[in-house]
């Protein structure tokens, strides 16, 4: 590995995974001035620059040591590592919780789905060869795989294949298609993805840095600040009432000794339904209010 002392991450250029990935780094407190070509960006506040590149180019430059971290797709992450015949180069550091959707395999809308011997010797159209045939092997089934490179969906239409594999999320292109999802290959979402071994150099000391801030932003983003007032006789219902059993704290209200307030951070949203049944409880005040950071 050749040493460096900038961190270098690759995100996607531009489609649906760039704006998402330049912004969790920003929350992240990551600054970047983008150069002229914007292929580039120098970090401005540390030493962590950003590469803009095409998503399927971010497993390799991570393999090659050009980049030390990738955001990008698992689908896009696994392909590339299933080719390199499941050499371990690059690792899953963190799920992002964005960019979600699932590799499958869709028919004609007119046809039943029996399983995966219906696919015997049928033509599969897809851009995830390799995720496709690791698939078919391991259910036993001897199918044909037509790799493309983009536009998969129309292949049954043109006849080039008999039904595909690929990415969906809403469903809709397939709905566009006549064609309908029948088994889902796998999972996705964007992750990070970084080098099976971390740097020594600072690179090393900057990206667990980066990883904790990561892990802050992450799992407060769910998260939600619950502040209220109430009786101190009604305290032991209303924590009962708290969702998620999150330690609250608790502090008395100058001039109000019969009276508490309370602070508590819960995982997930609370509901009207649970504001409303802490107020018949006798809380008053109530604030939900989202949490940008957390640092333990
Ligand atoms: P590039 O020009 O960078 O090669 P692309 O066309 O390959 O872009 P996008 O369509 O922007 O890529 O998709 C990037 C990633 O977004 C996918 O690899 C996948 O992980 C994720 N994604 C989420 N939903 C979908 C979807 N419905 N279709 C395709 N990709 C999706
Ligand atoms: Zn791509």
């Amino acid at each position: 590995m050749i040493p460096r002392d900038r961190l270098r991450i690759a995100v996607q250029k531009s489609g649906r995974l760039g704006d998402p990935s330049r912004d969790l780094l920003t929350r992240c407190g990551l600054r970047f001035r983008s150069s002229r070509d914007k292929l580039f960006c120098f970090g401005e506040n540390m030493a962590v620059d950003l590469l803009l590149v095409r998503d399927d180019d971010i497993p390799g430059l991570i393999a090659d040591g050009v980049c030390d971290l990738g955001v990008v797709g698992r689908n896009v992450m696994q392909e590339a590592s299933l080719a390199a015949g499941g050499e371990a180069s690059i690792q899953e550091l963190r799920a992002l919780g964005f960019g979600g959707c699932r590799l499958s395999i869709a028919i004609p809308q007119d046809q039943e789905w029996n399983g995966p011997q219906q696919l015997a010797s049928q033509r599969i159209a897809t851009t995830y060869p390799h995720q496709l045939g690791d698939w078919l092997r391991r259910n036993d089934v001897d199918a044909q795989i037509v790799t493309l490179s983009g536009s998969v969906e129309i292949a049954p239409k043109l006849g080039t294949a008999d039904l595909i594999c690929d990415l969906v999320s809403s469903g809709a292109t397939l709905v566009a298609n006549q064609l309908r999802e029948a088994v889902v290959i796998m999972q996705s979402e964007a992750v990070l993805a970084g080098a099976a071994e971390t740097p020594l150099d600072e690179r090393g000391d900057l990206m667990e840095l980066l990883l904790r801030r990561l892990d802050g932003v992450l799992n407060v983003r769910e998260s939600r600040l619950l502040l209220l007032q109430a009786p101190r006789a009604a305290l032991d219902t209303i924590v009962d009432l708290l969702p998620g059993q999150p330690i609250p704290t608790i502090t008395t209200i100058e001039g109000q000794p019969e009276a508490i307030s309370l602070q508590c951070v819960c995982s997930g949203n609370v509901s009207w339904q649970e504001l409303e049944a802490m107020k018949r409880a006798g809380a008053q005040g109530m604030l939900v209010l989202p949490v940008e950071k957390m640092l333990a």
